[in-house]
């Protein structure tokens, strides 16, 4: 099931589009789209998405 978020940025008042971002965790580094304006370059960041993200990473080092 996907489910599409429309994220307008404020500022622009234009649809950001997903772009790769490179996120830093515990020295460790993992790509994820984060919705980003394409005018201003501002960036969209879900905390509960990001959250859930760090935990995902997380569980994958534990069980290195
Ligand atoms: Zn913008």
């Amino acid at each position: 099931m996907t489910e599409e978020k429309k994220i307008i940025c404020q500022k622009c008042q234009v649809e950001m589009e997903p772009r790769k971002t490179t996120l830093f965790y515990q020295n460790n580094r993992f790509y994820y789209d984060l919705p980003t304006c394409p005018k201003c370059g501002q960036r969209y960041v879900d905390e509960e998405l990001v959250k859930s993200k760090m935990h995902e990473v997380e569980s994958l080092l534990e069980d290195k």
